[in-house]
């Protein structure tokens, strides 16, 4: 309520207290006219009691009473807590200044003298009221001034609390920043790779670990003194690429570089350098941090892998790997530059296998050791020496001058073969074949021409061994032939390409049919007929021919079991299969022949089996021995193309040989000088000396029939009696008595025969 405002006296309770009934009268009724509530007292104890319960808006009293008077009524009045806001007005006779003092001094808050009127009284009544009611108001909000104090002090406590915490989070926080970066500082300092940070302007060195110093053994310092030292120490080779690489930087914001530094400014190590942009929040760069390490171990571990995968073990030479690389780039330098001249030499020795059998692997692997230091002597420093594989040896001769370059090295290795090699006390003589490829321009790739190389060296091999031949495209083209003919040979059996032919065999004496050759045919579906000496030397080089031979065998024996029980004395006709080295060789031939003889019913002595000289010679030292198994299966045994290959009579003694077929070339020179002639009767009385009987191969005329006739030669095949025919044709002509079986068998020669002219 605001105190300007006039105060709404209306139903305010007053008490007033004197002694004299005609003042409270009065009093009484001015009062209760204007409103108030009164109350009245006669008498300060009467009063007191009132005032026990009862408590008055304003309270009037009358100074001078009997009992206790108005001073000691007020302050008793001022005493107690509940009433001693209650405003007091005296009212008295005294108008003396004393009189007002002493009422204030009791604790009064005015004074009327006696008489009054009433208009003051009401006015000071009023104005006590509204003063009490000024002054209440005035202590609320006193208190909620003193609310609000305690309020903002209680706030400005909590505010003062947090700061506090806020400063020591802060502190906690600070030194935890210093702890790490003390951490960070340990750790770069103990760190081996070197870390170093630059700014991105002038990339200017701003940090560097203490590594840094171990890898480039200079002192941190030097790095900051001298600006251009980081570059400087890069090796010369690898500087340009360096210093691109950091300008690369700049722009793609990293940097993975590998590259070689001067330690010290002399010793040559390996690093790894490897840097970062640092982008603030708006993107720029503000540094680039980065870190290097010394990986000279790696590499060198590295360079010994790659070298290892690029060398044989054994010699220390390039393998065939670095060498096809190596011939890959002068392919490529040929076509650049026509006037550039190389060739690839394929070297292999032709008897490693012996000394490796013979002498056993650790000489083999010495002798291959000394062969390549060998070969090194005769070849220039550009030149590249590889081992390939065995005893294979391939050279890449580089920047030759002309083509001849390239022969006189050939034949400057072949001459190291003259004298024998010492290995471990053993004299080893040794010869090598030798392929040269010149290096032309129409070469693509390296394969290409090791495959020439080596084509020309089997051709180098085939002519005799221990010389070298230079490669040219027929030969390409003949191998090509020969790797089609085997591709095709294994189809041939299952497709039935393969056909036996039966050249008839004729008793000189009686002209009568004893028996056939069998030979091989094969019809091939492009190329027509294939000569067997076209084929079977290249089933020979495989092991087709086992299987082939086999097949021929069962075959011939079929047929000739077919044809026994047919014709009449058909019992006494035999039959003759040839069969190769690699077929005795571990006598794998011996359980195909029991199979055969079982299944054909035919008895063993009606099968001959033809060995040619080189086949028997090829046989090592149990010849005689593999010979006699066979024999042993009842089978007889012919030397085929006797005179062909050693003709040798010396050993002939030593092998269980039923019969000997005198080669058709002596049979065409019989005739022609009295020298040939003189051979084949020396041949014709050593087998009949030995208990052989002899077939003449290739009897074309009446002349040769005569002679060889004359000369006791039992038998003959060849053209004059009839060239090699199908089964139908041997057939047809036994039935047109064109071939008459002879009907008796054919004895052996009697050793009286030894004693014959
Ligand atoms: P070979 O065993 O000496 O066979 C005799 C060769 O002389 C046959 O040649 C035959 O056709 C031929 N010939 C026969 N009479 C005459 C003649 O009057 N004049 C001339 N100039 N030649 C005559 P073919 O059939 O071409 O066989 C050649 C060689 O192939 C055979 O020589 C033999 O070594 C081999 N061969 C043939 N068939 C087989 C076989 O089934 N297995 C094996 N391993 N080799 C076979
Ligand atoms: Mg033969
Ligand atoms: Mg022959």
């Amino acid at each position: 309520m605001e105190i300007t405002k006039r105060l709404d006296l209306h139903g305010k309770t007053v008490l007033i207290v004197d002694d004299k009934l005609e003042n409270l009268n009065v009093l009484y009724r001015t009062l209760s006219r204007h409103g108030f509530e009164v109350r009245c007292a006669k008498g300060g104890k009467i009063a007191l009691r009132a005032l026990e319960k009862f408590t008055p808006d304003l309270i009037i009293l009358d100074i001078n009473m009997p009992e206790i008077d108005g001073y000691q009524l007020c302050r008793e009045i001022k005493k107690n807590n509940r009433l001693r806001d209650i405003p007091v007005i005296f009212l008295s006779a005294f108008d003396d200044v004393l009189d007002k003092v002493k009422a204030f001094d009791a604790g009064g808050s005015d004074y009327i003298t006696k008489p009054f009127e009433v208009e003051e009284v009401l006015t000071r009544i009023r104005h006590q009221l509204e003063l009490k009611i000024a002054r209440r108001q005035l202590e609320n909000i006193n208190k909620e001034l003193e609310e609000r104090v305690k309020q903002r002090t209680w706030e400005l406590t909590k505010l003062n609390e947090q700061l506090r915490e806020e400063i020591k989070e802060r502190k906690r926080i600070q030194k935890s920043l210093e702890e790490s970066e003390k951490r960070l500082e340990s750790i770069l300092n103990s760190m081996e790779d070197g870390v170093w940070s630059i700014s991105p302007d002038s990339l200017t060195i701003t940090y560097l670990n203490p590594s840094v110093e171990k890898i480039y053994g200079y002192p941190r310092s030097s790095f900051f003194t001298n600006k251009s030292l980081w570059l400087d120490v890069v090796h010369p080779d690898d500087r340009s690429r360096v210093k691109e690489a950091f300008k690369a930087m700049l722009k793609t914001g990293s940097l993975a570089e590998e590259y070689r530094i001067l330690r010290r400014g002399i010793e040559v190590r390996w690093v790894s350098n490897r840097g970062y942009a640092i982008y603030d929040e708006s993107g720029k760069i503000v540094r680039f941090d980065g870190i290097i390490r010394d990986i000279t171990g790696q590499k060198k571990a590295e360079q010994q892998l790659v070298h290892s995968a690029l060398h044989d073990s054994l010699t220390g030479l390039p393998n065939r790997i670095l060498f096809q690389e190596r011939l890959q780039r002068a392919i490529k330098q040929r076509r650049r530059n026509p006037d550039y001249l190389f060739a690839v030499l394929f070297v292999d020795l032709d008897r490693f296998k012996w000394i490796n059998d013979t002498l056993g692997h650790m000489v083999g692997d010495r002798f291959l050791q000394e062969i390549g230091s060998l070969i090194s002597q005769c070849l220039g420093e550009e030149d590249t020496l590889a081992r390939f594989s065995g005893d294979e040896f391939a050279i890449l001769l580089e920047n030759l001058n002309d083509d001849n370059e390239a022969i006189i090295t050939a034949e400057s290795i072949l001459s190291q073969f003259a004298r024998p090699l010492v290995v471990e006390n053993h004299n080893i003589f040794s010869s090598a074949s030798i392929g040269i490829v010149m290096g032309n321009k129409d070469y693509d790739n390296a394969g290409e021409v090791i495959r020439d190389a080596e084509i020309a060296m089997y051709r180098a091999k085939a002519l005799g061994k221990g010389r070298y031949t230079i490669f040219t495209p027929e030969m390409y083209q003949e191998n090509l032939k020969i790797i089609r003919i085997e591709n095709d040979l294994r189809l041939a059996l299952a497709r039935e390409e393969l056909v036996v032919h039966y050249q008839p065999i004729i008793c000189l004496k009686t002209s009568q049919l004893v028996g056939f050759e069998a030979l091989l045919r094969w019809r091939h579906p492009q190329r027509g007929f294939i000569p067997p000496d076209e084929f079977i030397p290249i089933a020979e080089e495989t092991d087709l021919i086992v299987e082939i031979g086999n097949w021929v065998l069962a075959e011939a024996c079929r047929q000739l079991g077919i044809w026994q029980k047919k014709f009449p004395h058909g019992e006494n006709l035999s039959m003759s299969v040839n069969v190769v080295s690699k077929q005795i060789k571990n006598l794998q031939i011996l359980d195909k022949l029991e199979e055969v003889l079982e299944n054909t019913l035919i008895p063993g002595s009606s099968l001959r089996l033809e060995i040619t000289e080189s086949t028997m010679m090829s046989q090592g030292e149990d010849t005689t021995e593999k010979l006699q198994k066979l024999r042993e299966k009842n089978v007889l045994l012919s030397l085929d193309d006797f005179g062909q290959g050693y003709s040798s009579l010396s050993y002939l003694h030593h092998f269980p040989i039923d019969t000997l077929k005198i080669d058709r070339t002596f049979v065409s020179q019989m005739t022609k000088g009295k020298q040939n002639l003189e051979i084949i009767k020396t041949i014709i009385l050593l087998a009949h000396a030995l208990n052989m009987d002899v077939v003449a191969e290739g009897v074309e005329n009446i002349h040769q029939v005569k002679i060889l006739k004359q000369l006791g030669c039992e038998f003959a095949q060849g053209y004059y009696f009839s060239p090699p025919l199908t089964a139908a044709q041997v057939e047809e002509a036994i039935a047109s008595k064109k071939l008459v079986i002879s009907p008796h068998k054919p004895a052996k020669p009697s050793s009286t025969r030894k004693n014959q002219t």
